[in-house]
């Protein structure tokens, strides 16, 4: 599995992390050849790009952190991209299947191995979970795929639906329904008829089951080696009957991946599994994390930047510390305490968790204030120098309104800013005196 992609993705990195310092440009070569790569690995060409541009603002936002170097960042950067790709913006988690007897819909084009996955899974559901499962072929055109997963079953110990002949698939689905309620199963899996390519009648079949089983998951099995051709029978799929997730087969072959770097961003729908071979324990959860680092292959170094990251955000603290101690608390301290408030969840909380803030913290919830303030209120200690951030009360009325229009938002949220400002070190010094400080603080980072 991503063999390929894999190979050429180190051989770029080798070459970047190898470098102390790196310029703009050596990041953007470096990253022509990661465009590059993702596309020789079937990757979609919007997704390819968004990628790209989104690895790129973010090393370009990328303040230096000691005792990693600049190309680790990139690397780091990379993984975590790779990670949003391939899982968009969550794991999608187990499969809802607690309420018994929970239906499980298998759809996909004939050949895709969608007789061989369902057998797989519910082997899996068996082993791993200790459900007892049900699976029913409902492939009236197949005899002989109805037997396959009849063979399958006796293989792996699973019960299977008896056939009875001339059935159609709503009714095969009625009675896998009823015969898993009576017979007390966990899960009944409905493996439906496939085709070679997506036809209105498959459809119309697909969605009949569908409203009569009303499935708790509908998963659709795409051959990974389709590459491109995969997502697209993804999104057709999802159109016309909706499913929960992917299971990409075929993953241990020489494909190159481009399939599941694409799936989740074309389709938004999440890989739930990877078939990685023939036989029936050749199935495994799809992680993104596990994936993105199979891909990189570079782990140690994105644990080492994610040790780096933490460290220096504690010795900002201690910095901050000392510095609030001596009565000093400029623009730049506050704006560090914003970036922490909004990474603790809000302005509310955070004031309310420290002493002698909680009158500020009433103020806030009766002037109506909410998260968006603290980013305009980040926005604006940006646009200011780095001698007004030392020393806010050097700001004229003319910088003022500057300063203002650079972000976007009027002279009294900047006056509003710097009167807060004022108060916190106020209090800040009071604190800092009582030993108070350190107290507050310390729930704080
Ligand atoms: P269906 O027509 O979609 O039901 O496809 P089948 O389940 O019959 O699978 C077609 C062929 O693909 C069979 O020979 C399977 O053994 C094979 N197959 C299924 N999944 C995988 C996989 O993950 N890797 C490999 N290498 N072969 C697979």
């Amino acid at each position: 599995m991503f063999e390929s992609l894999s190979d050429r993705l180190s051989g770029v990195f080798d070459r970047l992390t190898k470098q102390g310092a790196l310029s703009a440009d050596d990041v953007k070569t470096a990253l022509r050849e990661v465009r590059i790569a993702l596309l020789e690995a079937d990757v979609s060409l919007s997704v390819a790009r968004d990628f790209i541009n989104a690895v790129q603002e973010k090393a370009s936002g990328q303040s230096v952190t000691k005792s990693v170097t600049p190309g680790q960042q990139v690397v780091k950067i990379v993984h975590d991209e790779l990670v949003h790709v391939l899982q968009g913006d969550g794991d999608p988690g187990a499969l809802k299947i607690d309420n018994p007897p929970a239906p499980i819909l298998m759809v996909g084009l004939q050949g895709s191995g969608k007789t061989t996955t369902t057998a797989k899974l519910a082997k899996r559901l068996k082993e791993r979970d200790g459900k007892k499962v049900l699976m029913a072929s409902l492939d009236v055109n197949r005899p002989a795929a109805m037997e396959q997963l009849q063979i399958l079953g006796a293989q792996i110990g699973v019960d299977t639906l008896p056939i009875v002949k001339g059935e159609d698939p709503v009714k095969i689905a009625k009675r896998a329904k009823t015969a898993a309620a009576m017979g007390g199963y966990d899960v009944y899996i409905l493996d439906t008829a496939g085709r070679l390519h997506i036809d209105a009648e498959l459809i119309a079949q697909a969605a009949a089951v569908r409203d009569v089983a009303q499935p708790r998951e509908t998963l659709l099995v795409v051959d990974g080696l389709t590459g491109q051709d995969a997502v697209n029978v993804a999104t057709e799929f999802d159109d016309k009957i909706g499913v929960t997730g992917v299971v990409l087969t075929r993953m241990d072959g020489d494909g190159r991946g481009g399939a599941a770097l694409s799936m989740r961003a074309v389709t938004g729908k999440p890989i739930r599994f990877v078939g990685l071979g023939e036989k029936m324990d050749a199935i495994e959860e799809f992680h993104a994390e596990r994936v993105a680092g199979r891909i990189l292959g570079m782990g140690d170094i994105v644990s080492l930047v994610e040790k780096a990251q933490q460290t220096i955000e504690a010795d900002q603290a201690e910095r901050m510390m000392k510095r609030l101690q001596k009565g000093r608390f400029n623009m730049n301290d506050m704006r560090m305490q914003l970036d922490q408030m909004m990474k603790m969840g809000g302005m509310e909380g955070m004031m309310g968790m420290m002493p002698g803030m909680k009158k500020a913290a009433k103020q806030i919830e009766d002037s109506g204030m909410d998260d968006s303030v603290l980013k305009r209120q980040i926005a604006l200690i940006n646009s200011m120098t780095k001698k007004e951030r030392a020393n806010p009360q050097l700001l004229q009325a003319s910088r003022k309104k500057r300063i203002a229009a650079g972000s976007g938002l009027e002279v009294r949220e900047l006056n509003q800013l710097i009167k807060m400002h004022r108060q916190m070190a106020d209090m800040m010094k009071k604190m800092g005196k009582g030993g108070m400080l350190k107290q507050a603080m310390k729930g704080m980072f």
